[in-house]
Parts: C-alpha cells; structure tokens; sequence
C-alpha cells in the first residue's frame, strides 16, 4: 500500500488528529477495532521462538530453521521489533507468510523491484528493471525507495517469477531481495506447488511510521494475504466487485488506485485493493470512503457485502 494520503499531497488535512479519527469511529468505523482482528487461538505449545533461528547452531535449531518461518498471531507480529528482516507464519492461515523490516527503506530494498514488474502503472510487466530504471521509476513517481509503498503483498507464484526474470536478466539483486529469495524458497518447500501461498510485509516503527500506521498496514497486507491465500474468499470478493460495486463505483475505485500508483488496466489488483482498503484498512491518514468517492453509508453497505465471507 502507498503512504498515507496526506504525504501524496491530494488535499487531504496533513495530520488527522485524534478527533478526526474518532469521527471515523462514531461514523461506523469502530467495528474495525472490534471485529477485523485475528481472533486469538488458543496457545500452541509446539510453536516455535518468535526469535528467527541462526541456522544450524543446534539440531534444535536446524530442524526449526527447516521447520519455516516462527508462527505468530497478527497480535505478535505487531509487537515484534526486529533490527533485520524476519519471515513469520500467521497462524490465523498458515500460507500467509509475513515479512518483518526495521524500517521503509528496507522493507522497499527487498520489495520495491517486484512492485514495479508486477503492479505498479506504467511499468513492463515481461522484465525486471535494473537499478537505475528503478531509482528512475521511483523518482518519477514523487517517492523515494522508502515511501514507493508502506506495504507491500505478492503470491508466492509472482515472487518467484520475480527472482527468475531477474536471473535471466542478470539484475544484481540488494541484500534484502537475496534474503527474500531464500526465503520464498524455503516457504515454497513447506507449500509446494501448485498451492498458493502470500508473502506481505510490513515496517517497524520509525520516524515516518507511527503505531496506529504500522498496526493498519499489517492488517491492510494480511487482508491481501487472505485474497491469495483463500480462493473462497478471492471469489466473494471478486463477486461483490462485479454485483454490488455499481460501474461508477468500480470507476471511482481505479481513478483513486490509480492516483495511488497502481496500474488500474489489472482488474484483480483492483478488486483486491478495493477490499483491503474497505474492510482491513483502521487508519484514515491511508484511507477514507471519500477518496473513492463514496460516502460514509455507501462505503458502510459495500463492507457488509465485503465481510460477509471474509476470514475472521
Ligand atoms: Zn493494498
């Protein structure tokens, strides 16, 4: 997902304080709070560290390095602070694979070249970039490497069609996306094809990344998790998309992902932001009906329809 609205210079306030926020809440927002969170399983006993283990030290740990990523609640990923890039499991569904960073610019140095092949407008969809049509991209776009987007969402499919483009091109590839590589490897080997699984990902804490933003990334990101990784999910989405959104609505929708960076001609990419933004997005410095045209009760009636067979 692209930074809040504010920093995009669209003429939204630039600080939402607490009473706008509120606002939202009275407006029928609070429900986000409440309900969209991962519920709490109970314990797992068997669950491996939150620590990622350095691999090989003990058997222990090997056969937990071999194992995959720790699993983690929604809740425990959240208060995760973590100086290098980390892969947890979320346990609410078990092919939703989410990726830890200390801070933008690191989550953008593993991610920001996938975003630019597989969604992000006016950019090839058949090749990788190198670095300097990326840095050139980025700067076109009024953002640095850090703010292309707060968060980011892939299938496991379009990862790894990521890494072998960038193979045959010859693309260097940064430490990070050499890190991901690895990992997408290792979750490929506990979810073998043809399953799908996801791989988001989300900030630490920094000085463009509060709390209440890292916390509404994390959900926005899983919300997309749940699109790629629960095809019964992916095709209520795709039917409200299709029957409830009315055509000016669908419209509205792609000028506003559009405004956001995202290539509007990719109906699924469309849909899915649509979804994440309505249903799994509790901050509205990143989202309000208003900046896709719809008012408070309209956005109210296409969440219900959204909600209606969205995981829990
Ligand atoms: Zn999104």
């Amino acid at each position: 997902m692209p930074g809040p609205s504010a920093v995009r210079a669209r003429g939204v306030p630039l600080i939402l304080g607490a009473a706008a926020i509120a606002a939202v809440g009275v407006a029928g927002g609070v429900w986000w709070w409440r309900d969209s969170g991962v519920p709490e399983p109970p314990p797992k006993p068997e669950r491996p560290s939150l620590s990622t283990p350095a691999p090989g030290t003990t058997p222990v740990q090997r056969q937990a390095a071999a194992l995959g990523p720790p699993i983690a609640t929604q809740a425990e990923i959240l208060a995760h602070r973590t100086s290098a890039p980390t892969m947890f499991r979320l346990d609410a569904n078990p092919r939703i694979f989410v990726a830890d960073f200390p801070n933008l610019d690191r989550q953008g140095a593993a991610f920001n070249r996938t975003a630019a092949l597989v969604e992000k407008a006016g950019l090839p969809r058949d090749r990788v970039l190198d670095d300097t049509e990326l840095a050139a991209a980025i700067a076109r776009t009024g953002d640095t490497p850090g703010t292309y987007y707060y968060g980011h969402n892939y299938r496991g499919r379009d990862l790894e069609r990521f890494f072998a483009l960038a193979e045959r091109d010859g693309i260097r590839l940064t430490a990070e996306e050499a890190w991901l590589r690895d990992e997408v490897a290792r979750i490929r080997r506990l979810v073998p094809a043809p399953a799908e699984f996801a791989v988001v990902s989300v900030p630490g804490l920094e000085e463009r990344v509060d709390a209440a933003m890292r916390e509404a990334i994390l959900q926005h990101e899983i919300g997309h998790g749940h699109f790629f990784a629960d095809a019964r999910f992916a095709e209520h989405v795709g039917q409200v998309w299709r029957e409830t959104f009315t055509e000016d609505e669908r419209a509205a929708f792609r000028a506003f992902l559009a405004r956001e960076g995202y290539d509007p001609g990719i109906e699924e990419v469309m849909m899915n932001e649509a979804m994440a933004y309505l249903i799994f997005t509790p901050d509205p410095r990143f989202f309000q009906p208003a900046h896709a045209g719809l008012t408070d009760d309209r956005a109210d009636r296409l969440r219900a329809a959204l909600r209606e067979h969205a995981p829990r």
